[in-house]
């Protein structure tokens, strides 16, 4: 065994599910209920929908603006998602290395898989609907969507959930949001106490 194991400061926690998982009602109560956490406000090239504020919910932005950020290394990853552009802020990774806070990524797996790859430290959960059918049910209820979306959306879920069941480190099932939040919230928890992430140099122990 290596007792002398460190990992970086700060906890990189990915977030991932299909739309209609609950995810982001999670993510949002996760971070209200944890110290010192951020939520990683992803940068957009969509337009904002609905009720969405920009700098609260993305950093919306012309496809111009996007690009120069690639070019000067602002993102710690980005994707092409459904032909918009998304990335995730290297601001948010170095703000949760300097404070070792928790960093709250909201984002889709390819975008997961890239953190883990730069930073092998990473959590990544991936949040799935009780079933295929509910998923259905819930998108369906939203009253947003044609039958030709849900069908569109409910593909997309299914290869989203396979590649995030194969390499994601955990998996929650969000059946009843209550337990759902509580398996999640132990995920952070035990994930702090990981050994080399815990400071144990001041224990006078010599390690
Ligand atoms: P929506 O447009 O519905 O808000 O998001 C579409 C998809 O893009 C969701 O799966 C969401 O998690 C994902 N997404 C949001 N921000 C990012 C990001 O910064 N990077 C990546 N890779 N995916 C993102």
């Amino acid at each position: 065994m290596n007792a002398n194991i460190v990992l970086p400061p700060g906890l990189l926690l990915v977030l991932s599910a299909p739309s209609g998982a609950g995810k982001t009602t999670l993510a949002h109560r996760l971070i209200k209920e944890t110290p010192e956490s951020v939520f990683s406000i992803s940068v957009t090239t969509r337009r904002p929908r609905g009720k969405e504020r920009d700098g609260v919910d993305y950093n919306f932005v012309d496809v111009a603006t996007f690009q120069s950020k690639i070019e000067r290394g602002e993102f710690v990853e980005w994707a092409d998602v459904h032909g918009h552009f998304y990335g995730s802020p290297q601001s948010v990774v170095d703000e949760a290395r300097s404070r070792k806070s928790v960093a709250i990524f909201d984002i889709d797996v390819q975008g997961g898989q890239a953190i883990k790859r730069k930073h092998s430290d990473a959590v990544t959960i991936f949040v799935l609907p009780p079933s295929m059918d509910e998923l259905e049910r819930r998108l369906r209820a939203r009253q947003t969507d044609s039958d030709e979306t849900i069908r569109r959306r409910m593909l997309a879920a299914r290869s989203e959930m396979e590649r995030g069941i194969a390499s994601y480190d955990y998996v929650v099932v969000n059946d009843d949001l209550e337990r759902a939040y509580s398996e999640l919230r132990s995920v952070v928890v035990a994930e702090r106490c990981r050994r080399g992430r815990v400071d144990v140099s001041k224990l006078g122990l010599g390690v």
